[in-house]
C-alpha cells in the first residue's frame, strides 16, 4: 500500500462508504482489460454513485496532487487506462442510470457508466436507435465512447460518437462540475463546450453524464457481401452504392484477401459467400424502410454493380441467418491471435491514397519480417484501416519496427495514426506524425488550463511534465 494516499483513503471511505472504494486483493482480482489476463494496478478502485461524489473525489485528490485513472468498460486498444500503485482509479461502474428518455425529440440523458449495448436495447424499446456500434457494445460503457470518440461499423451513415453527443455533464479536475446537458440539434450560444470532453480520453475531465441523439429505428436491413479484383473497383463501387441507395448505406468493411482467407479457414468454421479467388471483399449495409421493394431495389444496385464491373461477384443475403453469417466474417477478429501474439493498428487517410500505402506498408514489413502475418480489413467508407500484425514477438523493440513500417508512410500523405482508437499511451511517440506542433502546443495549453497539476490520466495522450 502506497503510504502517502492512506490519509487520503479514509476520506475515501467516509464519502462513498466501503463498497464504494476497494484496496488490496479486491483491486488485483481486477484485470485491466476485458481480454487480458493482467491485474489492475491502483492504490484503489473508487466507485461513485453520483456526480456530487465525482466531484467530492477530485476535490480531494487535487487538493493533495493524487493522479486519477478514469476506467470504463475496458475494452480499449491503446493502453488509456493503465496506471501504477501510485494512482487512484476512479470506475463509473455504479453510475448505470438511464435518466430520461424522451420519444418525441429523440434524446435520452444516460448516467456514464451505463453500457452501450443497454442504451441501444433501451431506444429500440420505443422504436427508436442510438446507431453508434461495435463489437465491444456488451462491455463497453457510453462514458468511455464519448471519452474516446469511439467509431464503429456505422460511421458512414452516423458519424463517431461526436456526432451523436448533444450535451454532456463533466467534472473538472478541481472538482467543479460543469453540467451542459443540451437536448437540442442546434445550439450556437457560444463555445461548445462538449468537444473539450469528447475524444480527450479523460484528461481534461470526467464524463458523468451524456445526452445521446437517438434516430428512427430503421425497418430491416438489405446486407451483401460483395468481391473486387483491385481497389479501383472497391472505390468505384463504393461511389456507385451510395449513391444507388440514397444515403441508406450504412457500412461499407472492406476486407483483404489475407483477412478473408484467415477467418473462412480452419479452426474457423466461416463459408465463404464468395469464392476466395479476388483481392478485396466487401461487407456493405442499406437501412431498409420495411418496404416490400427494398430488396428489389437493392438487388437492382447490385446487377447494376456486376454489369459495369464495378465489381467480380456478389452474394445478397436472403435471410437474417445469411445477414449475420456475413457479419461473424466481418467480426472473427479473434482470429487475429491465431500465429501468435499480433500487434493492432487503426489508421486513417484518403481512399485515393489507400491503396498504395497498403501496398507500401506490406513492402517494409516483409523487408524486415519475411515471415510476418498481416492481416487487413476497414472501414474504407471512413477511410479508416485496421491491421493486425503477428511477427512472432511482442517485445517492445518488435513493436517499435513495426509501428514504424505502418506509421512512417502515412506522414506524406497526411493521415493519422489513430482513427477512431485514441492515442493512450501506446501512441504517444507517434502523434507528432499526425499532429502539428502548434496543434500539440494548443492541446497542452487546454490542459494545462484545465488540470493544472496534472492529476487526470497522468502520462495519456501526451507524455506528462
Ligand atoms: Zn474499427
Amino acid at each position: 500500500m502506497n503510504q502517502a494516499i492512506n490519509p487520503l483513503l479514509d476520506r475515501f471511505t467516509q464519502l462513498l462508504g466501503p463498497t464504494g472504494v476497494l484496496t488490496g486483493n479486491d483491486v488485483s482480482a481486477r484485470m485491466i482489460h476485458v481480454w487480458r489476463q493482467e491485474p489492475i494496478r491502483a492504490a484503489c478502485i473508487l466507485r461513485p454513485s453520483t456526480t456530487e461524489e465525482v466531484a467530492a473525489i477530485l476535490r480531494l485528490c487535487h487538493e493533495a496532487g493524487q493522479t486519477v485513472v478514469p476506467h470504463g468498460g475496458l475494452t480499449g486498444l491503446v493502453q488509456g487506462c493503465n496506471g501504477s500503485e501510485a494512482d487512484v482509479v476512479l470506475s463509473l461502474e455504479r453510475m448505470n442510470r438511464i435518466e430520461d428518455l424522451d420519444a418525441i425529440g429523440r434524446t435520452m440523458t444516460v448516467q456514464a457508466g451505463v453500457p452501450l449495448e443497454k442504451l441501444q436495447q433501451e431506444a429500440e424499446k420505443v422504436g427508436l436507435m442510438f446507431p453508434m456500434d461495435l463489437g465491444a457494445r456488451g462491455s463497453c460503457q457510453i462514458g468511455g465512447n464519448v471519452s474516446t470518440n469511439a467509431g464503429g461499423n456505422r460511421v458512414i451513415r452516423f458519424g463517431m460518437t461526436r456526432d451523436n453527443v448533444l450535451g454532456l455533464e463533466a467534472v473538472l479536475a478541481d472538482g467543479t462540475v460543469v453540467t451542459s446537458l443540451n437536448t437540442m440539434i442546434k445550439n450556437n450560444a457560444g463555445y461548445d463546450l462538449k468537444h473539450l470532453f469528447i475524444g480527450s480520453e479523460g484528461t481534461l475531465g470526467i464524463v458523468t453524464r451524456v445526452v445521446i441523439r437517438l434516430r428512427e429505428m430503421a425497418q430491416g436491413q438489405q446486407t451483401a457481401f460483395v468481391a473486387c479484383d483491385d481497389f479501383t473497383q472497391v472505390a468505384g463501387f463504393l461511389r456507385h452504392i451510395d449513391r444507388s441507395m440514397g444515403g441508406a448505406l450504412c457500412s461499407f468493411e472492406v476486407m483483404w484477401r489475407d483477412y478473408y482467407e484467415l477467418v473462412t479457414s480452419a479452426p474457423a468454421t466461416n463459408a465463404r459467400p464468395v469464392p476466395l479467388e479476388h483481392e478485396h471483399y466487401i461487407l456493405c449495409e442499406a437501412l431498409g424502410t420495411g418496404h416490400p421493394q427494398d430488396a428489389e431495389r437493392f438487388e437492382s444496385v447490385m446487377m447494376e454493380a456486376l454489369e459495369q464491373g464495378l465489381v467480380a461477384d456478389a452474394a445478397v443475403a436472403k435471410s437474417e441467418n445469411e445477414r449475420r453469417a456475413m457479419w461473424r466474417i466481418r467480426d472473427s477478429v479473434d482470429q487475429f491471435f491465431r500465429y501468435g501474439p499480433a500487434f493492432l493498428y487503426d489508421v486513417s487517410l484518403a481512399i485515393r491514397d489507400m491503396d498504395a500505402y497498403v501496398k507500401e506498408v506490406k513492402r517494409r514489413l516483409l523487408e524486415a519480417y519475411p515471415a510476418h502475418h498481416c492481416f487487413t480489413l476497414g472501414h474504407i467508407g471512413d477511410g479508416n484501416i485496421h491491421f493486425a500484425i503477428a511477427v512472432g514477438s511482442a517485445a517492445p523493440e518488435d513493436h517499435r519496427r513495426v509501428n514504424a513500417c505502418v506509421y512512417e508512410p502515412l506522414q506524406p500523405v497526411g493521415g493519422s495514426v489513430s482513427a477512431e482508437h485514441g492515442i493512450g499511451t501506446e501512441k504517444i511517440a507517434y502523434l507528432p506524425l499526425s499532429r502539428s506542433k502548434t496543434e500539440i502546443e494548443l492541446m497542452k495549453r487546454l490542459k494545462a488550463a484545465l488540470d493544472p497539476k496534472h492529476i487526470l490520466n497522468p502520462g495519456k495522450v501526451f507524455p506528462g511534465p
